[in-house]
């Protein structure tokens, strides 16, 4: 599979997330699916998802730690789109980690508790993939700059995929107004950037988009997106 992902990764950089799903789709069938947690940017694939396909699978790892609002868009997103969210849990129940691991992990060790309740679901859920789709935009994080519009994930042991890798966030929200696509009503207050209660707040004017996830603690990522920085490789047809 990472041979087929060398073949097609220069030319995917030219694809429209339309080409880039189609392709993901078409390739992968019922073994690939859309992970999100239903920011800005996971709205707009769904959407476009829902026009290509309209068995798209789609997941997200529910952390039990959501806000109000974040359930209330999943439900929309079931009325609208006609799908089942695939909701992926920790194996520790909230009740539970605060038995084995204390009170208010999140305060103490972030990263444990990501691990507990994002990475090591997501895993689980990953296993059963041949492929993942994802939001994620190059310029929200540095980590995330590397990201191709298909890519080998090397962490999780299959292929990424990004097909709005190469969006600001002003194609974004124009798409989703343009197209009327539902989100989440935090959004409109503050929160450009939305993860569990616990570790989210608004951004005040000035401040960058993800300073209100984990603020204060110097973490930018739940550990679910690691990219490693590929060099393009051309594909033989481009070569020839
Ligand atoms: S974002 Fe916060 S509450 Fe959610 S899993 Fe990570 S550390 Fe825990």
């Amino acid at each position: 599979m990472k041979d087929r992902v060398a073949e097609v990764q220069l030319t995917a950089e030219s694809w429209s997330p339309q080409q880039v799903l189609a392709w993901a789709f078409e390739t992968f069938g019922n073994a690939v699916a859309i992970s999100s947690a239903f920011g800005a940017e996971g709205m707009v694939l769904i959407d476009i998802a829902s026009r290509l396909r309209k068995d798209f699978r789609l997941f997200t790892v529910d952390t039990e730690f959501l806000f109000s609002e974040t359930y209330n868009l999943m439900d929309r997103i079931e009325q609208k789109y006609e799908i089942k969210i695939e909701r992926v849990f920790s194996l520790l129940s909230p009740e539970e980690q605060e038995r084995v691991h204390g009170a208010a992990l999140w305060t103490r060790d972030p990263d444990q508790c990501c691990n507990l309740r994002k990475v090591e679901p997501l895993r689980r859920k990953l296993g059963e993939l041949r492929a993942w789709i994802t939001s994620i935009r190059r310029d929200q994080t540095l980590i995330r700059e590397g990201a191709r519009k298909v890519h080998w994930d090397a962490k999780f042991g299959l292929v990424k995929v990004n097909p709005i890798a190469d969006w600001t966030s002003k194609q974004v929200w124009r798409y989703l107004h343009e197209h009327d696509v539902p989100y989440n009503s935090l959004h409109d207050q503050n929160y450009p950037s939305i993860g569990c209660t616990h570790c989210t707040r608004a951004v005040r004017p000035g401040e960058d988009p993800r300073a209100g996830r984990w603020p204060g603690t110097g973490k930018t990522e739940c550990g679910l997106h690691v990219i490693e920085i590929q060099p393009l490789r051309q594909s033989p047809e481009a070569e020839a």
